[in-house]
Order: structure tokens, then C-alpha cells, then sequence
């Protein structure tokens, strides 16, 4: 946010302030995934596993490289915030570098990439039943990479110390640990900022703060996604149900979402698991 100014502008503010912008990362360079391809794969193709996230709570599931997987939504308007790590857990999803490469929201053709070093793409997004919505005129938008996810600390130090046990980052902890039998505390070191699914999402223009609105999505809606490497995936129905007003509480009406997988007859043509990036890791030493 941005206090009263202490300092006059100078006499060129202005002349400054009207510099149009240059895009940080051009993605020109990126080799674009061949989504036609990846579309024709999915001919034939079989259900081998589906799930639903109940409310307020989380769970985790694998997806083989070379499957696809939709979230679905079910029975209501729903966000669900979505780790993802690769099978071994040695890579985990990187949604600051995501959102400069790909911009505030996420949509067909774009991809979820893991961290350093590896920096590749763990998943390519094929389907978006909501890329209607586009930015509306609040500059909202929906699957979003800018909030992080609700956590109980947060909600602790806006709530002058309550205590809040469903929250997304909890949620995620609790299923990542039962599905790597892991200690809550290993887990949750492993739990990062999420990849927002359904959520409608922007920031203030005359502020610059986060916010949030209803979601558009109705059930049938989906978001599908690519597995471009040995996946899992944990997935939370956020306790903030559509986010049309808080997290944080049980007060939001909140329903389950649907997660289903599905394996191709054979892999999208000229398709092979991405290489880990090939910086050489020197640091100039
Ligand atoms: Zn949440």
C-alpha cells in the first residue's frame, strides 16, 4: 500500500511515471507446448482413478507422467489450492517464477514449473472451462499464482491469536503427511504457495492489495492438466468455499471437489518428459 507521499514529486515526475513498460520475461523463447498434440492424446483415453476433496479438508494423489488429470468442480462453487511435487518429493512447484513467466492466472497452454534447480515443467495445463472469464473489469481473473494460500498463522495474527485448524496450509500439511508418512512438521516444510483452481482473484488498483471475489466456476467446470513428469498432487477445497467473503472460518459454504485421472492410449506425438535445466550450477565460482 502506498502512504501519503513525504516527498514533493519532482518537475520530471511525470515524464517518468509515463514510461510504458517492457515485459520482464519474453516467453518467445520458451519452446510453446504443442497443445494440439497433447489434445489428440486424450482420444481414447481411460479413467484409471478418481477422488473427491471433501470440504475444508485435503488429499493427496499420484499422476504418472504422460496422464492427464482435471479438477473438477461438484455440487457447488468451490477454490481448491493445489501443490504439486514430483513422485519423490525432490522437486515442488515454484508459483513465484510461474507467475513471471506466465503472468498473475494461469490458462490453457500455460505451465506449473518446479523450483530451482531443476526449473522445468512439472505440468501443461490443456483445459480451462472458465477461459471465458478473462480480467473483468475489477481486474480479477481466475486461477491465480499471486496468493499464497490461507494458513493458520496468517489468521492468527489478523484474528489477535485465533486459532484456525482448516485452513489450506494445514489441510495440505495433513494429507501430505498420511500420504508419505511423513511427520506433520516434515510435511509442512514441504508445503508451498499453491496454484489457486477456480479462484477469481486480483489486485486493487488504487491500492495494490489482494483481493478476492466470488468464483465464477459452476459444477462441470474443470481445470486439466498435463503430467509432464511423476506426480503428486494435493489438492485442498479451501474453507473460504467460493471466496465471496472470508477464509479462515467454518461461516462459508464449502463444497468437495473432484479430482480424476485419466491414462492415454499412447503419449501426445514428439512428446518426452522434460530435461532438469541445463545451467551448469557453477554460480561463476
Ligand atoms: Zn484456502
Amino acid at each position: 500500500m502506498h502512504p501519503t507521499p513525504d516527498y514533493a514529486a519532482p518537475d520530471d515526475a511525470e515524464t517518468r511515471k509515463s514510461i510504458a513498460p517492457v515485459i520482464c520475461y519474453p516467453v518467445e523463447t520458451l519452446p510453446a507446448p504443442d497443445l494440439a498434440s497433447y489434445r489428440a492424446a486424450r482420444a481414447g483415453w481411460e479413467k484409471v482413478a478418481g477422488l473427491r476433496v471433501p470440504p475444508r479438508e485435503a488429499l493427496a494423489f499420484e499422476v504418472p507422467a504422460g496422464h492427464f488429470f482435471r479438477i473438477t468442480s461438484v455440487e457447488g462453487p468451490q477454490v481448491g489450492d493445489l501443490n504439486l511435487f514430483s513422485a519423490d518429493l525432490s522437486e515442488r512447484f515454484y508459483s513465484g517464477k510461474t507467475r513471471a513467466l506466465h503472468g498473475t492466472h494461469l490458462s490453457r497452454g500455460d505451465r506449473m514449473w518446479s523450483g530451482f534447480p531443476t526449473l522445468r515443467p512439472m505440468a501443461t495445463i490443456t483445459e480451462d472451462t472458465l477461459d471465458w472469464y478473462g480480467i473483468d473489469a475489477f481486474g480479477g481473473s481466475v486461477h491465480d499464482v499471486i496468493g499464497t494460500r490461507c494458513d493458520p498463522y496468517t489468521h492468527c495474527l489478523l484474528s489477535d491469536g485465533g486459532q484456525y485448524h482448516h485452513c489450506c496450509h494445514s489441510n495440505l500439511t495433513r494429507a501430505l503427511a498420511a500420504a508419505r508418512n511423513l511427520s506433520p512438521r516434515e510435511a509442512e516444510a514441504l508445503v508451498h504457495d499453491v496454484l489457486n483452481v477456480f479462484m477469481c482473484t486480483g489486485f486493487t488498483r488504487d491500492t495494490g492489495q489482494y483481493f478476492m471475489k466470488a468464483s465464477p466456476v459452476r459444477p462441470g467446470d474443470f481445470l486439466e492438466f498435463f503430467a509432464e513428469i511423476d506426480l503428486l498432487g494435493v489438492l485442498s477445497a479451501c474453507p473460504g468455499g467460493d471466496c465471496s467473503s472470508e477464509h479462515s472460518s467454518d461461516t462459508a459454504a464449502c463444497y468437495p471437489l473432484g479430482v480424476e485421472i485419466y491414462r492415454p492410449a499412447s503419449a501426445p506425438e514428439g512428446w518426452a518428459p522434460p530435461a532438469p535445466n541445463r545451467y551448469d550450477r557453477s554460480h561463476g565460482l
